[in-house]
């Protein structure tokens, strides 16, 4: 079987290199080729010798993830469904705001960790994915709206692992992805633009903050570990005292002086005043001094099987004003790209009816998919 080279970080790429019989400085030719001008083909890379393209056309590949659709919100948000085989199926959603354009990414075929409020987690875990499965999301949304909106200069400016699973799940893959995102060589994007959030899986926190410091969000939801079991099953092993003291512990690596805590508002379930009240002596009690974290509401985006509903605005803007109230920054998300299923906890992926391709996947293969020229009507129009 001959290697997919975006499995590989610069380290990787290298020691490949280096089993080929090459200088390892090679490698550094090769990823800026893969990642910065998105190319696939080896005969395009002129500057490597010949009898190297034709080494590599023997052994290696560069292959992205097949698209089963995209669709394009109203509001400029474009949501990918990537086909991963035996069924299963993963999303990236492209939000563009103002100068900055944000990838959400997927670092798993479901979710073992079954969050009541996600859709994602109601559809049980498939697979990890491997590193060359989350570089692709980027490398395709990257290069594809550069070909298509005609521009040179780097789209993506964020990336956020938000998208379906758990990348602290799955760390071994994440990590090296991590690292060609922000390689210099690679993506380039500081690390303070690539935010990983994780349910809490404490001990891998404690991990990241040594191999990769990124940016962190924290799935809080709930001020109680009697609420949190219920509503983020993980919490029955790492319970909220010992998330929150590893939070501590990730700031002295983190590269924003601050943690951001997504809290989803469940009507009647996480969103009272007496909440909110809890959270801010649970922040006062853990804190070391000085704001170290931040509140990001996220209204609920509903979906059938959840038998949950969206707080009413009115009682997020009362939650958020209590928590900034006391002097802790809160944000209520803006959900965008809700015309096309592509809100948080709505990427569903609709992994598999576990007998093959599902029904929404195998319609969407032959209705959504546009061909690029329509697609590209569609960016100019909107
Ligand atoms: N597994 C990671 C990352 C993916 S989920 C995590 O849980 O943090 C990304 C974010 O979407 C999390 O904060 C999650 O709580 C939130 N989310 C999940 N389902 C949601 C829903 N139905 N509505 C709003 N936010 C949701
Ligand atoms: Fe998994 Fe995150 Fe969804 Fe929970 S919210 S089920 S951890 S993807």
């Amino acid at each position: 079987m001959t290697a997919n080279l975006l499995d590989y970080d610069l380290e990787g790429l290298a020691a490949f290199c280096e089993r080929l019989g090459e200088k390892r400085f090679r490698a550094v030719q090769l990823f800026r080729w893969i990642h910065q001008k998105g190319t696939s083909n080896f005969d395009d890379m002129s500057d490597l010798a010949k009898s190297l393209r034709e080494k590599l056309k023997r052994v290696a590949h560069v292959t992205a993830l097949t698209v089963l659709s995209e669709h394009i919100s109203s509001d400029g948000t474009i949501k990918w469904l990537f086909d991963v085989g035996h069924g299963d199926a993963v999303e990236a959603v492209f939000i563009p705001e103002g100068d900055r354009g944000t990838l959400c990414i997927s670092s798993q075929a479901g979710c073992a960790v079954g969050c009541r409020f996600c859709s994602t987690g109601h559809q049980g875990f498939s697979r990890n994915l491997k590193t060359g499965e989350i570089v692709a999301q980027l490398w395709f949304t990257e290069h594809f709206l550069r070909k298509h909106l005609k521009r040179d200069e780097r789209i993506i400016s964020n990336v956020v692992m938000m998208g379906m699973g758990e990348p602290l799940q799955n760390y071994s893959e994440l990590v090296p992805a991590l690292r060609v995102i922000l390689d210099d060589h690679g993506y380039g994007l500081s690390r303070r633009r690539v935010t990983v959030s994780t349910s809490g899986v404490v001990p891998m926190m404690d991990r990241l903050a040594q191999d990769c410091p990124v940016a962190l969000a924290v799935s809080l939801h709930a001020p109680d570990d009697a609420l949190r079991d219920n509503l983020v099953p993980l919490n029955k092993k790492y319970p909220i005292a010992d998330l929150l003291a590893a939070c501590n512990r990730y700031l002295a690596f983190a590269p924003r002086d601050f943690i951001t805590f997504e809290y989803c508002m469940l009507d009647g379930v996480n969103d009272q005043p007496e909440h909110a009240n809890h959270l801010v002596s649970l922040v006062r009690q853990h804190s070391t001094g000085g704001v170290w974290c931040k509140f990001n509401l996220i209204p609920f985006n509903p979906f059938p099987a959840s038998g949950l509903l969206r707080s009413a605005p009115e009682q997020v803007k009362i939650f958020a004003k209590i928590l900034s109230d006391a002097g802790i920054v809160t944000t209520i998300r803006k959900t965008r790209g809700d015309d096309i299923d592509a809100a948080c906890g709505q990427l569903a992926g609709d992994v598999k009816d576990r007998t093959g391709i599902s029904q929404r996947i195998a319609r969407q293969r032959t209705v959504m998919l546009k061909p690029v020229t329509s697609f590209n009507e569609e960016i100019k129009a909107g």
